[in-house]
């Protein structure tokens, strides 16, 4: 999932969670499932849901194919909000006895069933509830095109309890296929092989042949249409948004052959990208197949698309090889952030990759200020939610402890021990332990005196950066440093259009702006660069942030407008914070809030709720 987070969360939820430790999945794996994998594990879906617009519900079942290797007499599945109708074993007629065990707030409910030693298959008939977490109703006024209604799902990190009886952890893996019959006129796709047209009877038939974990599963439903860019990368959006995202993600195929160029062949067939309307809560994630991404990336020139760069890298980190448990997410988005580096700098070069790690380092600074015990890279989220890990801990301090392996390595070592790493442990899950033993057999023991070097366990295991860290260093931010020191100096904002070319240079200029800012000279500085009327979501965020801290008030029409049309959480929480540092933000927070919270999804609107209460 690329960059949600902001460390506010961990604050948030941490109040709100001093409970007791959750007994009923003690001896699992995972603290954040309460399956049985070790006595009844299963291997394959086959799904088969009806979608409802006017109840917004999911109905129907799904059938387990299992493993019973140890003669258990029950399998455990999560569930959270389900209504579970029936369960049936294999061609048994009657029904198999289960039980709903207490419900907690994060995991929801253990659904036990009986099984028989010799039992291959469960079959769970249920319904969603309205309440489903990962499922997002959008009205047709909430879409592009506002004729028809949308549904998408987010399953990561623990929602996908909320609309499939499934053994929820990321260690755990199972192929599917899928039968999912929707109204006429719209088309449905999944994290697997898709139609490219609209059926006309409604129902859609989905394979995915390799063995994923409970998280990758996603849906989405609505006024699609699909434009291949090549052949084997391609867009589904809805007809409006179709022409300009295809046009943005243009350059996909590249990126595809950069990435297999890296680190080995792409896996899993086709790459497609799903543009959603605009409240999808995150930038991008990783569906296997079908990338689900933000329209918030499509700025009309191509600035944002290092957003495909990395849900397509999950292709390798992630989805090939996966984080066992939640605390382990860093091996997800640590590499998955090198990665997406390394395809930026091969397709955009060097420079464009340098200031992108600048970014990052200022982004880890930050968290690394706020989120006390939680930088250690191995988490500990035992009896929280676990998207209290998605910080940029996960993504940026994972990014410079692989930066300074390289560095201490060489690139080439380095490359060639990465590609061994995707290649031995291919459709498997893998703990944070695991990795280090991989990485002192297959590169450490190699090379005397490179652990030394490395100090892999003050990475991994200790809060804060090492003294280590691989140093960060962009030419072209140096310019616009003096750009600023200029400015300044003199308070003269003509010229500055013709220096500030890039949206990272513009980004930079933004967060070098100095404490001291007043409104007039937000204005001047507006006047030259038309910030204000930017298309592009990471400029708009940083502006309007300035603006409500600032009070400079031309820019808070536009500002309101940006919060009522878009939902990803990265954007909404540092503006909402901003706001609400202030009593009158905080009453025009509120008001803004009251029209807009329809359009967010639960994992927007739940973080948002904490801070405006
Ligand atoms: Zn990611």
């Amino acid at each position: 999932m690329k960059y949600i987070f902001i460390s506010t969360l961990c604050l948030f939820f941490g109040a709100c969670q001093q409970n007791k430790p959750h007994s009923s999945n003690e001896g699992s794996a995972d603290p954040h499932s309460y399956s049985n994998p070790q006595q009844a594990v299963v291997k394959h879906l086959d799904l088969d849901l009806k979608v409802d617009f006017e109840s917004h519900i999911l109905s129907g079942r799904a059938e387990w194919t299992i493993e019973n290797g140890t003669n258990s007499d029950t399998i455990i599945f999560d569930t959270r909000g389900l209504k579970i109708e029936k369960v049936v074993l294999g061609e048994d007629v009657k029904e198999t006895s289960f039980t709903l065990g207490k419900e907690d707030k994060f995991l929801g409910q253990p659904l036990k069933v009986h099984i028989k030693p010799s039992s291959t298959k469960v079959t769970i008939w249920y319904k969603t509830s309205e309440e489903a977490a990962a499922l997002q109703w959008l009205t047709p006024a909430q879409t592009a095109g506002k004729k028809h209604p949308f549904l998408f799902t987010q399953s990561q990190a623990i929602l996908a309890r909320t609309w499939i009886p499934c053994q929820d952890s990321p260690g755990i893996r199972f192929t599917y296929n899928a039968v999912v019959t929707v109204p006429h006129e719209l088309m449905a796709v999944m994290s697997a092989e898709n139609s490219q047209k609209l059926r006309t009877d409604g129902v859609y038939h989905f394979k995915q042949v390799h063995a994923i974990p409970s998280y990758l599963m996603a849906l989405a439903v609505g006024d699609l249409q699909f434009q291949k860019t090549d052949e084997r990368t391609g867009v589904y959006a809805e007809p409006v948004t179709l022409p300009k995202a295809a046009w943005e993600f243009a350059e996909m195929g590249k990126m595809v052959n950069a990435a297999e160029k890296l680190y080995g062949p792409y896996r899993w067939g086709r790459y497609d990208v799903l543009v959603l309307p605009p409240s999808f809560p995150f930038g991008g994630m990783e569906n296997p197949m079908l990338t689900f991404a933000t329209p918030t990336v499509i700025a009309g020139d191509r600035s944002l698309v290092s957003l495909i760069a990395h849900e397509l890298a999950h292709s390798w980190s992630g989805n090939l090889v996966t984080n066992a448990t939640w605390n382990d997410f860093w091996l997800n988005e640590g590499f998955t952030t090198y990665f997406e580096r390394r395809i930026v700098e091969a397709v955009y070069g060097r420079e464009e990759a340098e200031m992108q790690e600048v970014l990052g380092f200022q982004a880890l600074k930050e968290s690394i200020g706020e989120s006390g015990d939680d930088t250690k890279l191995k988490g500990n989220f035992a009896g929280r939610d676990p998207d209290e890990g998605m910080t940029d801990i996960a993504y940026e301090k994972g990014y410079f402890f692989l930066k300074t392996i390289e560095r201490a390595a060489g690139r080439e070592a380095f490359d060639k021990f990465l590609k061994g790493y995707f290649d031995q442990d291919a459709f498997k899950s893998v703990t944070t332990e695991e990795f280090v033993k991989y990485l002192e057999s297959n590169l450490l023991a190699k090379n005397a005196g490179l652990s030394d070097k490395i100090g892999v366990s003050g990475w991994i295991y200790q809060t804060g950066l090492p003294s280590n860290i691989a140093p960060v260093n962009s030419g072209k931010f140096k310019a616009i440093d003096s750009l600023v020191a200029q400015w300044k100096a003199t308070n003269k904002t003509a010229g500055l259009r013709d220096r500030i070319k890039t949206t990272n240079e513009l980004l930079y200029f933004i967060k070098a702006l100095p404490e001291s800012l007043s409104a007039s000279q937000m204005a001047l500085i507006d006047k030259e660069l038309a910030i204000t009327k930017s298309g592009n979501a990471e400029i708009q965020c940083a502006w309007y942030t300035l603006a409500v801290r600032h009070q400079y008030k031309p820019a808070y029409a536009r500002t309101e407008e940006f919060l009522v049309n878009v939902g990803r959480r990265k954007f909404l929480l540092p503006l909402y914070k901003e706001m609400a540092a202030t009593p009158e933000g905080k009453a025009w927070a509120i008001q803004i809030y009251k029209k807009a919270r329809p359009n967010y999804h639960s994992v927007s609107y739940n973080t948002i709720d904490q801070i405006l209460k």
